[in-house]
C-alpha cells in the first residue's frame, strides 16, 4: 500500500523555563506565553520541537492556533516519528477503548476521539451510526487530514466521512458542504442513544442537533426522574433532554429555546420517537423573559433542566456562565416545586466542580431555599480526558432536590 509522503517541517521551539515543569509532567498545551521565539513558528501545521533553555528535549507538537492556545504536545520521545504510523496508534488505541460501544445496538453515536484526551489536541472524531464527523480545531491540525483519513481507513470500517472546520478562514465560516469521503449519510441521519431515536445534520450547520456528552444524563433523567413530572427544559436546543422526559413517562414538558430553529427540530426528535409533539409546549423564547412570565403566572414544575451555552448573547441579556450563572440558577428555583429536582448543568471550562458547588450554594441562599445534591455526572467515558488538562474535563452535572 502507497503511504502518503509526509514531510512536515521541523522547528526548534525554546520553551521558557517558567513552563518547562509544566510540559515535562504532561501538561498537553503550547501556551503562547510559553514559547521564547514566537516568530519562528513558521507556518500552522509545523511540527515544533520543544526543548528547553539549554537545548535539551522535552517535547514534540504542532503549531496550530486555538482560542485556548498555540498548539499541542503529541510525544515526550525524542525518537517517535509524527507520521501516519503514530495516528494510527493513537486512533487505534481510541478505537479499542471504544468497543463497548461499537457492540451496543442501543447506542450508535458517540465520541471515537477526544483529542488531547486521546493523546492529539484540536481534533475530534464522532461515530453516527456508521459515519464518522472530524472535528478540526485549528488550521495546524487540518494539516494533517490526509494522515488521519489514511489513519482512519486502516482502523475504522465506515460509511462516509464528514468534517467541520471549527476554525477562522480568513474570519468567515465559508464552508457549504462538509462531506469527505465515502457515501454520503441520509438526511437526516437516524442513530439512537441508549434506544432514544435522534434526527441529526451531518451537513447543515456547525451543530449537529445533539450533543453527545448528555447522554448519561438523558438516560437518568428518563430512567429516574420524569414519571409522573412535569419538566421545564431551558435552553433546550433540538429538545433531547424534553424526548428523554417524555419517554421516561413525564406528564408534559415544556421546552425553551430562543432560536427559531429549534421548534421544528424539537419537533422533529419527538416525532421520531413516537410522541405526539402536540401534547408538550414547545417556546420559542428568551428564558429569562420565560422566567419573568413564569414568575407572573406563578408557574412551577416538577422537573427543571437548566443546561445554558456558556456564553450568550441575546438582544437583552449577556450571559456569562463564570458570572451568571448563580442568578441564572436562581430564577430556575424559583419555578421549581418544593420537594422537586433542578437537573443544573455546565458546559464551561473555566471554572471547575468545586466553584460550580460554589455558584449552587450562592443560588439557593439568593433564592431563600433548601437542596440537597442528588447525584452528579462528569463526562462520560467516550470523552476521554487526562488528568493532566483539567479543562478537557469541562462537563459539570447536579442534580438537585429542592427543600
Ligand atoms: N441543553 C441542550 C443544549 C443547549 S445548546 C441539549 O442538551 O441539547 C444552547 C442553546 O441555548 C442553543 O440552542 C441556543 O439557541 C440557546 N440559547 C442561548 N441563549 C438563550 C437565551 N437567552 N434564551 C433561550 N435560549 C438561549
Amino acid at each position: 500500500m502507497n503511504r502518503a509522503v509526509f514531510m512536515k517541517q521541523t522547528v526548534k521551539v525554546k520553551v521558557k523555563s517558567a513552563y518547562v515543569k509544566s510540559i515535562k509532567s504532561g501538561f498537553p498545551l503550547l501556551k503562547k506565553e510559553a514559547v521564547q521565539n514566537l516568530q519562528q513558528l513558521g507556518a500552522e501545521g509545523t511540527i515544533l520541537e520543544l526543548t528547553d533553555d539549554s537545548g535539551l528535549f522535552l517535547a514534540k507538537g504542532y503549531y496550530g492556533k486555538q482560542n485556548k492556545g498555540i498548539g499541542w504536545v503529541l510525544t515526550h520521545r525524542e525518537e517517535e516519528q509524527i507520521d501516519v504510523g503514530f495516528f494510527e496508534k493513537k486512533l487505534k488505541r481510541a478505537f479499542e477503548l471504544r468497543q463497548s460501544f461499537f457492540s451496543d445496538p442501543g447506542t450508535t453515536a458517540f465520541r471515537l476521539f477526544n483529542g488531547e484526551g486521546d493523546g492529539i489536541g484540536g481534533v475530534a472524531i464522532e461515530y453516527f451510526d456508521g459515519y464518522l464527523l472530524i472535528q478540526w480545531y485549528s488550521e495546524g491540525i487540518y494539516h494533517f487530514k490526509d494522515l488521519f483519513i489514511e489513519a482512519l481507513n486502516s482502523i475504522v470500517d465506515y460509511k462516509g466521512i464528514y468534517e467541520k472546520k471549527r476554525f477562522d478562514l480568513q474570519g468567515t465560516y465559508m464552508e457549504d458542504d462538509d462531506f469527505l469521503i465515502g457515501e454520503r449519510a441520509p438526511v437526516p441521519l437516524l442513530v439512537k442513544e441508549n434506544g432514544i431515536n435522534f434526527a441529526i445534520y451531518l451537513n447543515e450547520s456547525a451543530m449537529v442537533g445533539i450533543f453527545l456528552d448528555q447522554r448519561e444524563v438523558r438516560k437518568t433523567i428518563r430512567d429516574n426522574y420524569a414519571k409522573g413530572k412535569t419538566v421545564l427544559n431551558t435552553f433546550s436546543y433540538t429538545g433531547a433532554f424534553s424526548v428523554a422526559a417524555s419517554l421516561g413517562g413525564a406528564m408534559k414538558t415544556t421546552s425553551v429555546d430562543v432560536a427559531n430553529r429549534s421548534k421544528s427540530k424539537t419537533i422533529e426528535q419527538f416525532s421520531v420517537n413516537g410522541i405526539d409533539f402536540e401534547a408538550e409546549d414547545i417556546i420559542v423564547e428568551d428564558v429569562f423573559n420565560y422566567f419573568k412570565y413564569a414568575g407572573r403566572k406563578n408557574l412551577s414544575f416538577d422537573l427543571v433542566i437548566l443546561d445554558p451555552p456558556s456564553y450568550a448573547r441575546s438582544k437583552k441579556n449577556t450571559f456569562s456562565a463564570g458570572k451568571d450563572y448563580p442568578d441564572l440558577l436562581a430564577k430556575a428555583i424559583d419555578v421549581t416545586e418544593q420537594g422537586g429536582v433542578i437537573v443544573a448543568s455546565t458546559n464551561c471550562s473555566t471554572f471547575g466542580m468545586d466553584k460550580f458547588k460554589g455558584f449552587i450554594e450562592k443560588a439557593f441562599k439568593q433564592a431563600d431555599s433548601k437542596y440537597q445534591v442528588l447525584e452528579e455526572f462528569r463526562l462520560p467515558a467516550d470523552f476521554k480526558t487526562i488528568k493532566e488538562f483539567k479543562e478537557g474535563d469541562y462537563l459539570k452535572v447536579v442534580f438537585l432536590q429542592k427543600l
